[in-house]
């Protein structure tokens, strides 16, 4: 058999279109974009069969889901450290190089939650809403 498995999944043909169909874009696009893109080459493949598979590749730490102000989950290919910054007027999301270092007494502030991590997204007005 061969050996595709990285991370806990297995690459299947309906993963590796999906999860190279994302890593081509930058616009961090919903579960429903995906879907019209990815049907282009697998014009079998249902909606449900998306989210489940996004979901997978997600867990597996192969992409990212990030969950905006909006109801819905957009997902990212780009597995390099970013930042993320929102245009208040499109609500698109963009990339910025780098990320942001936080101070650590985050770590000391008094919950009984056990922390996990945090996450920043900026917020701005994007070069085309200008
Ligand atoms: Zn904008
Ligand atoms: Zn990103």
């Amino acid at each position: 058999m061969k050996k595709d498995k990285l991370g806990a999944i297995r690459l299947t043909k309906q993963r590796k279109v999906i999860l190279e169909e994302l890593k081509k874009l930058n616009t961090h696009p919903t579960a429903d974009e995906i879907y019209f893109i990815v049907k282009k080459r697998l014009p079998k493949i249902s909606i449900a069969t998306v989210y489940r598979n996004l979901k997978a590749l997600s867990a597996a730490g192969y992409i990212i889901t990030l969950k905006t102000a909006e109801n819905q989950k957009r997902f990212d290919g780009n597995m390099q450290e970013h930042t993320h910054i929102r245009c208040v007027k499109c609500n698109k999301i963009h990339d910025i190089e780098g990320k942001i270092k936080l101070p650590q007494n985050y770590k000391n502030l008094k919950t009984n939650f056990d922390i996990l991590g945090y996450n920043i997204y900026l917020y701005g007005i994007c070069p085309n809403c200008l």
